[in-house]
């Protein structure tokens, strides 16, 4: 056989896999329609029919010949509809990553695919924007028989101007001219019309900040070091980078990108979906220039869909997103940086269940590029690697110019009470501090970390609590609309005056939220400037970075909100942190509620003093010997860390375990528990040895949400690899035994068990 012949064969192909977004573990086989222009390429996006529907999917494998070991009749098989897009927005790499990621959280490769996209890129409807855009030709071949009018000679000064290339709108518009002078000059060959890719530029049109250079803290430099270090030896590394709140983490990142292109290889930064804010995104333009693409959710569908492509065609070679931006199509990546590490939102909280952070270790693994898991509060499951070795731990203790930890204080809320009389919001002592700090003319944060006005509406008469239609959580009250809502899954209906079961009229309001103590520090402070910042209040794009630059500038005094103003934000007239309600994600019956709360804590601390004048922090409690409040107040990581890794080997929670969910859920309680039931027997079949304890299966906590009902099971194992195969085997038989495996919900190293 000749070269010739060999390679015309191997590019012959008549038959593809392809992978869709069912929950169903196999890819399908399609022929291949021979009489289209377009050819499959592996990750190319196609649409195919399914059963009566016509779905997308991606193309995984090519076959010149159905390969003996595939069970299928060519002539039943149905051929593909349509090619989406002319170059795969999908990379052979993402492919491998992200049939990983499929299979180490059991879920599907064509919903990882889809889920591996930017939201909104799915939809088929994006697609690159097009305009009409005009050109000058050479003059010398132009028709020259009749004069120039005066609007032709505009349009062609004005071209000529423009350097010779104009958007069709611009050109009309800046010559001040209609259609009909420039479509005979088109027909007179001294232009020509053509279609012009545009790229959505999401900040072309910003004023961009001007980057101040300063030298790096002792601490940041040995840090930086190691990191361009071994990007030099182009192997993998992982590095957990723990610096203090203030230590400047987000220079050393820059600088590792820059040293990341530098040498001739591209860079990822993942950062938490708070964090992206048009603030961040300017900076990274001023950095980076054109070079940076940002993929967060803030963009339109088409922007989006741009930054994707400038990526995918290599333009831009730093890519910075959240949590799917671990799948953006980058190549030869040197260096995935994931900021803030221990942040919720890299977990995608819906099937397909996965967490960004780890999966970016693992694709720098693949691609023997170098990551540095960044954070002030690292995850327990991060630091316990650094401490056995898995990952090299960088450590930055100081601030930046020296400055102190805010001095943090505890009220306990018990003697509030005695003194009081009666249950109190706010603390005397919490007032006191911010009247002081007010007199300096120096500003406030008030962490309240629930939002609303009232936590549920309790009847005095017969007990009752008003819950949602739709789940089994009490309804929130929010004053200012008049109304109860469920913050689970939106259900809302106006507040009653009477108890909807006895008509009592005593109805209670229990608990606040940030509305109230928003209200009642307006009552107590008149002359101070109190804007609220929670979900609530923030409507509008653009409204939360309005107000934060509001506080930043001084046109604010006090900002009162949720978690949302823990992160990130750099207010050096800060002075004091009030941090109130914290009991509330204390006493939340979860494996990490003690880790979030210290975290949170120690963020929002982390607000205060960051300019010259030094920080205060008081927090009100119930419980002021809880070690997560105790270590947070003295900014003590590894004292917690220690404390908290004695409480997860007591409760046999990771990092001593491999963790899984299995969540059932279901509108009929009774199909739930008997699809629940069903999975436990696989489960016990699957595990004669008993290497995996199972629980359940029970209600989950929230035994009802978005009218379905949830059973849950919770197993554990300490071989990972034994919880692995017991899952997959018990799953694999349940499907084949006719279980409805659309309703199980399978969850690998799981955040919350809630
Ligand atoms: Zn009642
Ligand atoms: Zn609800």
């Amino acid at each position: 056989m000749t070269l010739t012949a060999i390679k015309s064969k191997t590019e012959a192909v008549n038959f593809v896999e392809v992978v869709l977004p069912v929950p169903l573990k196999r890819s399908f086989t399609y022929a291949v329609p021979q009489d289209v222009a377009t050819r499959p390429e592996l990750g190319q996006r196609v649409r195919v029919p399914f059963g009566k529907r016509r779905l997308i999917g991606f193309v995984t494998a090519t076959h010149t010949e159905i390969p003996k070991d595939l069970d299928v009749d060519i002539k039943k098989l149905r051929p593909i509809i349509e090619f989406l897009d002319d170059e795969p927005l999908i990379t052979p790499e993402i492919l491998r990553l992200s049939e990983w990621t499929a299979d180490y959280y059991a879920s599907f490769w064509g919903e990882t695919l889809k889920a591996a996209l930017p939201a909104g890129m799915n939809s088929e409807n994006v697609r690159p924007k097009r305009r009409k855009a005009v050109k000058l030709l050479d003059p010398a071949l132009a028709d020259h028989s009749k004069a120039l009018t005066e609007q032709q000679s505009a349009i062609l000064e004005t071209l000529t101007d423009a350097g010779g290339e104009m958007l069709w709108i611009d050109l009309l518009d800046s010559a001040n001219v209609g259609a009909s002078p420039v479509n005979t000059l088109v027909k007179r060959r001294f232009l020509d019309v053509f279609v012009q890719d545009i790229l959505r530029d999401p900040i072309s049109a910003e004023k961009l900040p001007e980057r101040p250079a300063f030298a790096l803290t002792v601490h940041q430099d040995s840090a930086l070091a190691a990191i361009t270090d071994a990007i030099d030896e182009s192997e993998f590394k992982a590095f957990l980078l723990h610096g203090v709140t203030g230590s400047g983490k987000t220079e050393v990142y820059f600088r590792a990108i820059r040293h990341s292109i530098a040498m001739g290889r591209s860079a990822l930064m993942l950062v938490p979906e708070i964090a992206l804010t048009p603030v961040f995104s300017r900076q990274l333009r001023s950095a980076f220039g054109t070079t940076v693409a940002i993929l967060h959710s803030g963009l339109s569908q088409g922007e989006r869909f741009d930054e994707w492509r400038r990526i995918r065609a290599g333009e831009a070679r730093v890519a910075i997103g959240t949590r799917s931006a671990v799948f953006a199509p980058l190549e030869n990546i040197g260096l995935i940086i994931v900021d803030e590490e221990h942040d919720a939102s890299y977990r995608q909280r819906e099937s397909p269940f996965y967490n960004a952070r780890d999966v970016a270790v693992v694709r720098a693994n693949f691609a023997g590029a170098v990551a540095v898991l960044g954070s002030a509060t690292p995850a327990m499951e991060s630091f316990h690697n650094a401490q056995n070795g898995k990952y090299t731990l960088l450590s930055m203790p100081e601030r930046i110019g020296g400055r102190n930890l805010a001095a943090a204080e505890l009220v306990d809320m018990r003697e509030a009470f005695r003194r009081a009389g009666k249950d109190v919001a706010l603390s005397a002592e919490l007032l006191e501090a911010i009247g002081e700090t007010a007199s300096r003319g120096e500003q406030i944060i008030v962490l309240m970390n629930r939002r609303g006005f009232s936590q549920f509406v309790l009847c005095r008469t017969c007990g009752e609590t008003i819950k949602c239609e739709n789940c089994d959580i009490t309804l929130t009250f929010h004053r200012r609309d008049g109304r109860l809502s469920c913050h689970y899954c939106g259900f809302g209906m106006p507040a009653p005056r009477v108890c909807p079961k006895c008509e009592s009229e005593f109805l209670y309001f229990v608990g606040e939220g940030t509305e109230n103590i928003a209200d009642q520090l307006a009552k107590k402070f008149p002359a101070l400037k109190i804007e609220r910042i929670d979900r609530d209040s923030i409507t509008r794009k653009g409204e939360l970075e309005q107000k934060l630059r509001d506080f930043a500038e001084g046109r604010t005094d006090m900002l009162v909100g949720t978690q949302m103003i823990a992160k990130g934000h750099d207010f050096p007239n800060v002075t004091l942190v009030g941090v109130v309600g914290v009991d509330i994600g204390l006493g939340l019956p979860d494996l990490r509620s003690a880790e979030r709360t210290f975290q949170m804590i120690t963020q929002v601390a982390g607000r205060s003093g960051r300019g010259e004048k030094p920080g205060r922090v008081v927090i009100q409690t119930y419980h002021p010997d809880h070690y997560a409040l105790k270590r947070s107040m003295a900014q003590d990581y590894e004292g917690f860390y220690g404390d908290e890794l004695k409480f997860r080997e007591n409760f046999r929670y990771p990092p001593f375990v491999a963790l899984a969910s299995i969540m059932v859920r279901h509108r009929d309680l009774s199909r739930a528990k008997s699809i629940a039931n069903a999975i436990r027997r696989f489960l016990d079949a699957a595990n004669p040895s008993k290497a995996v304890r199972i629980v359940g299966p029970a209600s989950a906590s929230i035994a009802r949400l978005k009218n379905e009902y949830r059973m849950q099971l919770i197993l554990r194992s300490e071989s990972r690899r034994e919880l692995r195969k017991v899952v997959d085997i018990a799953l694999a038989e349940a499907e084949a035994r006719g279980v409805e495996m659309r309703y199980v919900y399978v969850e690998i190293d799981p955040v919350s068990l809630m």
